[in-house]
C-alpha cells in the first residue's frame, strides 16, 4: 500500500501543484469540497488589491486600466469569463456575483418570468437545503409552487405544470452525479427550463453547459475553486436567454448605465444584469486567484486524478479490512470528488479523525464525508487517511466524550 502510494505520487502529473497551495503541516485535508485550500498566490494578490488598488488608487480603481484604474467595475464579468471555460460556457454567459442562494433566487425568478402559465419548480427531496428553501421563499410570495420527486421519478414528474427543473449536479451528501444531458433534454421535451446547481462540480468535474443545452446554472466560489470563505458565487445564463432575461433584484449594478443615476431602471442587456449591488472586490480578487490556478491545472486532469484518489482510498480501505457502508456510487464515473460513508457514529468518528489531523466532515444525520480535492492531495495522504480511519474504528477512540459534542459548523 505504501509503495503503491509512492508510485502513484511519483507518476502524478499534478503532484507539483501541491506546492501552489498553503497547507498546514500534519493536516490531511479531506474537506476541499466544503472550503478549498488557500493558494500560495492569494495573500500577495490580496496585498496588491488592498495596498495598491484600494490604498493608493482609491476611487480611481473602479475605472479600467486605460483610464489608469484597476478595472474593478468589470471585475465580476472578468472573473465570470474565467470561470466560463471550466463549465462549458461562453465568457459572456457567466458572472461572478452574490451567493449561490441569492443567484438561485434571481435565476428561478428569471425562469418563471420566461414561462407563461406554469409556476411549478421541480426538485428532489434531499437536495442541498438552500435550493429547496429558496423555492419555498418564492412560494410564500405566491410566485412559485414547489414540487419534489425522488431522483428515479424526476422524468415522469415533468408534466405541463413544471416551469423549471432545479437540480444539483453532484449531490453534496452522496456525491451522486445526475446525467445532465439526459435530464436537460427530458425537461426541454416537457417544456420546462433547467437550472443546475454546480457547487460540488465546478473545478472538479467536467461540466459542459452549452453542449447539454442548459438554461441556467449557479455554483460556489469557495469549494473547488479555492476562492476563500464566503467567496462570491457565479451565475450562468445561456446566450439565447440573455435578451429576455428579467430578474427581480433590480439593483443599480444591474442597470444598463449605473452611473447615469436615472430614476428609471433599465436592465443591462447582458449577463451584467444579474448584478444587484456593488461587487465585493476583495472577495473577487481572492476568487480570481483560485480560478486562475484551477484553470491552469485543467478540469480534465483534475477529474481523472479525483477518480484515481477515491479509487485508491477504497483500495486501501479494503486492504486494511475496513468494513464501511459506502453511500456514494461505487462506480467513480457516477460520483463527484468525494466518498461518503454511513455510520451511526459518523459524527464522533469525524471528530476523532480531525483530532488526528485528518479533516473530513460530517453531514446530518449519519454521513462521514471525505472530499478528495485533486489539486493538492497526494496519494500518500489518502493512504494515511485510510490508516487513521482504520485505527479510529479499531481503537474505539471515537467513543471519547469530547468527540461526541456537536459544534455549530460540522
Ligand atoms: C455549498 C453549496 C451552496 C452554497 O450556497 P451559498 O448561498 O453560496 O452559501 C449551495 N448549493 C450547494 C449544492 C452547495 O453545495
Amino acid at each position: 500500500m505504501h509503495t503503491r502510494a509512492a508510485e502513484l505520487d511519483a507518476a502524478d502529473p499534478l503532484g507539483p501543484y501541491r506546492e501552489r497551495f498553503t497547507l498546514p503541516d500534519g493536516v490531511i485535508y479531506l474537506d476541499g469540497n466544503s472550503l478549498g485550500a488557500l493558494p500560495v498566490a492569494t495573500p500577495e494578490a490580496m496585498r496588491r488589491v488592498v495596498e495598491r488598488e484600494w490604498g493608493e488608487g482609491l476611487i480611481r480603481s473602479w475605472n479600467d486600466e486605460e483610464s489608469g484604474g484597476a478595472g474593478w467595475f468589470d471585475m465580476a464579468r472578468d472573473v465570470g469569463a474565467k470561470i466560463a471555460p471550466l463549465i462549458g460556457a461562453q465568457p459572456h454567459e457567466v458572472i461572478a456575483c452574490d451567493t449561490v442562494s441569492v443567484n438561485l433566487f434571481k435565476l428561478i425568478s428569471a425562469a418563471l418570468d420566461m414561462q407563461s402559465g406554469r409556476n411549478v419548480i421541480l426538485s428532489e427531496p434531499g437536495n442541498f437545503p438552500t435550493d429547496l428553501y429558496m423555492i419555498e421563499g418564492l412560494e410564500r410570495q405566491g410566485l412559485a409552487k414547489r414540487r419534489l420527486a425522488e431522483r428515479g421519478n424526476i422524468v415522469d414528474a415533468l408534466d405541463d405544470d413544471i416551469a423549471l427543473l432545479l437540480l444539483t449536479h453532484a449531490h453534496y451528501k452522496t456525491g451522486e452525479v445526475f446525467d445532465m444531458a439526459a435530464l436537460t433534454a427530458a425537461a426541454h421535451e416537457a417544456g420546462a427550463l433547467v437550472l443546475w446547481d454546480l457547487s460540488h462540480s465546478t473545478g472538479a468535474l467536467p461540466v459542459d453547459l452549452n453542449a447539454t443545452g442548459a438554461d441556467f446554472a449557479t455554483g460556489c466560489g469557495y469549494k473547488y475553486l479555492c476562492g476563500g470563505p464566503g467567496a462570491p458565487a457565479f451565475a450562468f445564463v445561456a446566450e439565447g436567454h440573455l435578451p429576455a432575461l428579467r430578474q427581480p433584484l433590480t439593483g443599480w449594478f444591474g442597470h444598463a448605465r449605473p452611473f447615469a443615476f436615472s430614476d428609471e431602471y433599465e436592465a443591462a442587456p447582458g449577463i451584467e444584469q444579474l448584478q444587484c449591488g456593488t461587487s465585493p472586490i476583495l472577495g473577487l480578487a481572492a476568487l480570481e486567484v483560485g480560478v486562475d490556478l484551477i484553470a491552469e491545472i485543467g478540469v480534465a486532469r483534475l477529474y481523472s486524478k479525483s477518480q484515481a484518489l477515491s479509487e485508491f482510498f477504497l483500495e486501501c480501505a479494503s486492504a486494511l479490512g475496513l468494513d464501511l457502508d459506502l453511500v456514494s456510487p461505487p462506480d467513480s464515473g457516477a460520483r463527484g470528488s468525494q466518498l461518503s460513508f454511513q455510520h451511526e457514529n459518523a459524527y464522533a468518528i469525524s471528530q476523532a479523525l480531525i483530532a488526528r489531523g485528518v479533516i473530513g466532515d460530517f453531514r446530518d444525520p449519519d454521513i462521514l464525508r471525505l472530499g478528495f480535492a485533486p489539486a493538492y492531495l497526494r496519494f500518500a495522504d489518502i493512504e494515511a487517511a485510510a490508516r487513521h480511519l482504520a485505527e479510529v474504528l479499531e481503537s474505539g477512540e471515537w467513543q471519547d466524550d469530547a468527540f461526541n459534542r456537536r459544534a455549530a459548523v460540522t
